[in-house]
């Protein structure tokens, strides 16, 4: 082993052990605001099967001071602040339920959600802590709620859905006949430009057409018509012209 490798290796283990340092501080951090852990109640002081358990790593009059806080907030829509809302906060009062000494947030979840599973509150709507399998076996659940929701949507909206894939059906249809129509539109025009174009033939053809000209008694083309009436030689053909007399009025 050389200098060089053995400098690198010296450079890891002291980042490794720093690492360490700094888990063990923040482990020891948590262990120090978890040895607080209380577990308590809010309970109606009118009706003491209402109630609500819950956890904390403050002092509970911290604790009281922040659900004062959620009830007046509109984000906060739990059982236990619509109660208070309803009832006013002074009707509630919080118990210490035992004192829950430890390591951290998991752990005094865990014990909060004993609590809950055990006296059964009336004014939690979650549960404080899931277990993976906890975990999925709700996720299971909420699957099968979403498809049973799904399905009574279904089974009330069975006309409006029925109505709603007839139109598309409709829409499908009115897309293939407007591709049919542009189709037909393209035969058509081809159609016209083959016509025009067979028909410029016939016409050329007509012009190219010999005719004789009974007067001179020659053969000329009939495009030349035109021109051949009107030049000289035609003109000096021609028989002469009858002079017609004056019509004359004569005066009452
Ligand atoms: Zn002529």
């Amino acid at each position: 082993m050389d200098a060089q490798e053995n400098k690198e290796n010296t450079i890891e283990k002291e980042e490794a052990e720093v690492q360490m340092l700094a888990e063990q501080v923040k482990n020891a951090k948590l262990k120090q605001q978890y040895a607080c852990g209380q577990i308590y109640k809010v309970v109606n002081k009118n009706n003491p099967d209402e109630f609500y358990i819950g956890s904390t790593r403050n002092t509970l009059r911290v604790r009281w001071a922040d659900h004062k806080k959620s009830m007046k907030s509109e984000h906060f829509r739990g059982l236990l602040y619509v109660r208070m809302r309803e009832l006013g906060f002074d009707c509630f009062s919080m118990v210490l339920v035992e004192d829950w000494p430890c390591d951290n947030k998991d752990q005094l979840r865990q014990r909060e959600d004993y609590w809950i599973r055990t006296l059964r509150p009336t004014l939690n709507m979650t549960r404080a802590y899931l277990t993976p399998e906890d975990r999925q076996e709700y996720r299971v659940q909420i699957r099968a709620q979403r498809v049973e929701k799904d399905r009574a949507w279904r089974e009330a909206n069975k006309e409006t859905i029925a109505e709603s894939k007839r139109l598309k059906r409709e829409a499908h249809k009115l897309e293939i006949s407007a591709e049919e129509l542009k189709a037909e539109q393209r035969r058509k025009a081809d159609y016209a430009k083959e016509y025009r174009d067979k028909n410029k033939e016939l016409v050329l053809a007509k012009r190219r057409e010999k005719i004789r000209c009974e007067i001179c008694d020659v053969e000329i083309v009939r495009a030349s018509k035109y021109d051949h009436e009107r030049s000289e030689k035609h003109k000096a053909n021609l028989p002469v012209q009858p002079a017609v007399a004056p019509i004359i009025v004569e005066q009452a």
